[in-house]
């Protein structure tokens, strides 16, 4: 494998920042999952879709089911060294 492909790799294997799907961090969700990061929603729209007018809401996202498992990334890299 190429030195730079390696490099981008492991920097995808880093990832330090548990960050959920929403983009935000998982430090903004409670315990229920709910994310309590405010974002500001669209409510309107000129005519070619762009959004004109924002409404200050909360992300809706309730997807938090914890950190991610480690043992497929553990896995590859094995499997990469042999
Ligand atoms: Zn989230
Ligand atoms: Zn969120």
């Amino acid at each position: 494998m190429a030195k730079q492909e390696r490099l981008a790799l492991e920097a995808v294997h880093k990832a330090p920042e548990p960050v959920c799907g929403c983009t935000h961090h998982l430090a903004k969700h409670d315990n229920q999952g709910r994310c309590h990061e405010r974002v500001e929603v669209p409510t309107a729209w000129d005519e070619n879709k762009k959004p004109v007018r924002y409404e200050a809401g909360q992300c809706n996202c309730q997807q938090y089911v914890g950190p991610q498992p480690l043992s497929q990334v553990f896995a590859e890299e094995l499997t990469d060294r042999a």
